[in-house]
């Protein structure tokens, strides 16, 4: 086999999809698989519906999934430029062989012609095929409707391009993905190849695109099949050699409808911004359609690198599993580093004085508090507690036990005794397990009460981090201060 070289080819025209970010995931695992190249490419010929701001944001997503391409717009290769608006003047040329060739032809009509010709279909309920009226316009004819100021645009031959180079119009190929597809191209219709103002058709420039930057297997969504065929008739038709293709199922939303907004994030960056890990995000949109041999989900990308074999994907739709993610996501916090994990967690804590804590104190509460954690956002509540000095919001179950007659009494001991102990996290640990003794001892109460009235007062909540610790990150005079607070003026 040649050098295998794919691409991503990605519209910017919103921020990087995930169902685009697993078409590039496997790309890149079949480039990797073989020795290949992936190759990135922007899709911006349609100027109106693309920004700057999407381009950025597809770069860096693809980037943080480390989905890192050999060429591409900024790191430049052999068959660049590798953004389509900067392909332009590529494109004319073959637009002009495949006239010669008889491929192609000028089309003058107006869109108010074919909107007529569709009107026409669709009141005898047949599915619109353009009529092809323009294509043996005579040399005279055409230069009239130049003189009355019309401009035309190209289009594609399909039936004689067929023709040439098959037997019937049924057409063939043989997906990687999903076996051998066919289509009548009867049915397909001559499609616009160049606007009238001169700008390239996604079908024409794809292809011209994928022949000239040598591209061995074109491996995207089903929802191109019926692109396929009109790519592949034009890189006959101009003598290219035709790639292998592969079409992913679609991925849906838990309720088998499309993947939108509604469901949950679907830009990678949204994923990240609500506390997604990017090694999650590419574990689990690599089991969108493909399973590891030893049924073993969590994997790294290296690993999966390994073991991934384009054959094995399944051709089926694959639904996605926002509550699967979640636990993806929980697994791969707990792989990281204590230092990586603050790292991480820093960007969801702006909201706190990190000056309140000192190093030694943050990096414990982070010890304390990082297990349970679902999504990097988590972190945001589940520390808050140990903010705001002397005060502490109380929630509704917390309040309603400080209000029992048993946790008044311990508080009140609490702040007694408090006052006296050394707040060094060893030693209140034997300190606090000496005091639910001896509440358990003198008057029965279960020690487990006599730590929630302790905890609901300095941390307003009835569950939390490590206790013990966490007393000793808030301190002595906040602590006390806090249980204070939560005694009812009576009993102070
Ligand atoms: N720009 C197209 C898209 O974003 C690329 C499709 C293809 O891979 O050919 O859907």
């Amino acid at each position: 086999m040649s050098e295998v070289r794919v691409r991503i080819a990605p519209s910017p025209s919103g921020n990087l999809h995930v169902g685009t970010a697993r078409t590039a995931l496997f790309n890149y695992l079949f480039a990797k698989k073989n020795n290949g190249k992936f190759i990135l490419r922007i899709e911006d010929t349609d100027a109106e519906r693309t920004s700057q701001e999407y381009v950025d944001n597809i770069f860096d997503s693809l980037k943080a999934l480390g989905l890192n391409w050999d060429e591409g717009p900024d790191v430049g290769g052999d068959f660049g430029p590798y953004t389509q608006s900067e392909r332009f003047d590529i494109y004319p040329k073959y637009i002009q062989e495949l006239l010669d060739k008889g491929f192609a032809y000028e089309c003058f009509c107006t869109p108010e012609e074919l909107e007529a010709e569709k009107e026409e279909a669709s009141k005898n309920k047949k599915a619109y095929v353009y009529s092809r009226k323009c294509e043996n316009l005579t040399e005279d004819e055409k230069a009239k409707l130049r003189a009355e100021g019309r401009k035309p645009a190209i289009r594609f031959n399909v039936a004689r391009a067929q023709r040439a180079f098959h037997d019937s119009s049924i057409l063939e190929f043989d997906d990687l993905v999903k076996g051998k597809l066919h289509m009548d191209t009867d049915l397909i219709g001559d499609f616009v190849i160049m606007k009238s103002n001169g700008a390239p058709t996604y079908n024409y420039a794809v292809v011209i695109d994928d022949a000239l930057m040598k591209i061995s297997h074109v491996i995207r969504g089903e929802d191109h099949i019926s692109n396929t065929y009109k790519q592949i008739l034009i890189f006959e038709a101009l003598g290219f050699e035709v790639p292998r293709f592969g079409h992913l199922g679609m991925i849906l939303a838990p309720d088998r409808s499309k993947l939108s907004k509604r469901h949950g994030a679907t830009a990678v960056s949204d994923f990240v911004e609500q506390g997604y890990l990017t090694e999650a995000l590419v574990n689990f949109v690599a089991l969108l359609g493909w399973a590891p041999s030893d049924s073993e989900e969590i994997k790294p990308v290296d690993k999966i690198a390994e073991d991934f074999r384009i054959g094995e994907i399944s051709s089926s739709n694959s639904i996605f599993e926002y509550d699967k993610l979640k636990w993806m996501n929980s697994h791969y916090i707990k792989m990281l580093s204590q230092e990586e994990l603050r790292a991480k967690l820093k960007k969801y804590l702006t909201k706190y004085d990190l000056s309140e804590l000192t190093e030694e104190q943050f990096n414990r509460m982070i010890e304390i508090t990082y297990e349970p954690l679902i999504l990097l956002s988590d972190i945001t509540d589940a520390v808050s507690y140990f903010f705001g000095g002397d005060k502490v919001e109380v929630d509704e179950k917390a309040q309603a036990e400080l209000d029992t007659e048993l946790s008044q009494d311990v508080l009140k001991s609490f702040i007694e005794q408090a006052e006296g102990w050394d707040w060094s996290e060893e030693n209140l640990h034997e300190v606090l397990a000496e005091f639910r003794a001896k509440f358990k001892e003198e008057k029965g109460y279960k020690p487990k009460f006599t730590m929630w009235a302790v905890r609901a007062a300095v941390t307003g909540r009835l569950c939390g981090a490590d206790m013990v610790a966490t007393l000793a990150i808030i301190g002595k005079e906040n602590s006390i201060k806090r249980a204070k607070a939560a005694l009812k003026t009576a009993n102070v």
